[in-house]
């Protein structure tokens, strides 16, 4: 019920809501659409997806405006990455028109659980795409699941949008430079576990990862891209081994809108000490502004926050994004697919 919800509480967890919707492909093709109330699957003990890591995932939120109404953001664009996702592990992929159709409809289905405004909450939507097919030799499989379930999730940042520290070790990778870090699966996930985990136990927020083959470049931020401001610029890493963010992609629209340049390419090292903001973008935070940046193989530290507020071109290109998932901007850039209430 959702009564029992305390929206202004919410965290980054899982909350049951009403349903999830599923699509299983089957003798090359795809299924209908099948809803279900269940939170279980069941599969072949030998599915790919257990054994040889035959999964990708997507992440996007929905917003409740102060007029009511449900907006997606960036819809087509998740399942445009999915299906490069798909593509990169050789799993079925999901048509465009079925992926959208499947998250409007379980979003449509679970309205109840989409937090009011006033919350700062969101309803997050995880699109799962996996191999359920049998193998036991190294092989794709040949059947597929793609389910979308949706969560309450509370505001990133519950003290408000505040600054946090990351950690640089030259010690771990995320991806390797041909490998899949430019797309959206688990493995990658599983890869930055125990480094992630370290930056935890010693406070920082993050792991920024440099690029794996000469350490020369900045690289990811965890689970989140990296960008740096300075003279009236926003620059971010171009790289193959980069997840490419769409929040990240919506920043640099929104910066060029504000009048900054903007600059994706490679961004050496030592270009830390040059920037005036440094923040990591993605869905769960839009911006994740950086205080600090400790180097703990040099013993180097890079500021950029000494009073504990973000940077003035974070805030703005924050509230921007900000106020046009929750519908009080115009979707000038055409990012809303509003479900009807
Ligand atoms: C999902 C993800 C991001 C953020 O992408 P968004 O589309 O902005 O949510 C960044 N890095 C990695 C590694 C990711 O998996």
């Amino acid at each position: 019920m959702t009564g029992e919800i305390d929206w202004g509480n919410l965290s980054f967890t899982f909350t049951k809501t009403d349903y999830n919707v599923r699509c299983y492909y089957r003798d090359g093709k795809w299924g209908e659409l099948e809803t279900s109330s269940s939170e279980m699957i069941s599969m072949h003990m030998a599915a790919t997806c257990l054994h040889y890591g035959q999964e990708a995932f997507e992440g996007l939120k929905a917003f409740r405006g102060k007029d009511g109404k449900i907006r997606i953001f960036r819809l087509e664009d998740n399942a445009k990455r999915m299906a490069s996702s798909a593509d990169g592990i050789m799993m079925a992929r999901v048509p465009d028109e079925i992926f959208i159709e499947a998250v409007k409809k379980v979003v449509g289905l679970n309205k109840r659980f989409v937090p009011p405004m006033e919350s700062g909450a969101s309803l997050y939507i995880r699109p799962l795409l996996i191999g359920t097919g049998p193998k036991v030799g190294v092989s794709p499989a040949d059947e597929y699941l793609f389910m979308v379930f949706v969560t309450p999730v509370g505001p990133y940042f519950k003290e408000g949008f505040k600054p946090t520290n990351l950690m640089i070790t030259r010690k771990y990778d995320r991806a390797a430079p041909n490998g899949t870090g430019s797309i959206k699966v688990g493995g990658n996930y599983a890869a930055s576990l125990v480094s992630g985990n370290l930056a935890r136990e010693k406070g920082y927020s993050a792991v920024l990862y440099l690029d794996s083959k000469e350490k020369k470049y900045i690289d990811e931020c965890g689970p989140a891209n990296f960008f740096g401001i300075k003279d009236n610029t926003y620059i971010t890493p171009e790289s193959k081994s980069v997840l490419p963010s769409i929040t990240n992609k919506s920043l640099i629209a929104l910066a060029e809108d504000l009048g900054l340049k903007t600059e994706r390419r490679p961004v050496p090292y030592e270009e830390l000490e040059t920037f005036e903001e440094v923040g990591a973008c993605g869905t769960a935070a839009v911006i994740s502004p950086v205080a600090k940046i400790d180097d703990l193989d040099n013993g180097k530290s890079y500021v950029y926050s000494k009073d504990g507020n973000p940077g003035p071109i974070s805030v703005k290109l924050y509230n921007k994004l900000r106020a046009i998932q929750y519908g009080e901007e115009d979707d000038k850039f055409g990012w809303i697919t509003l479900i009807e209430d």
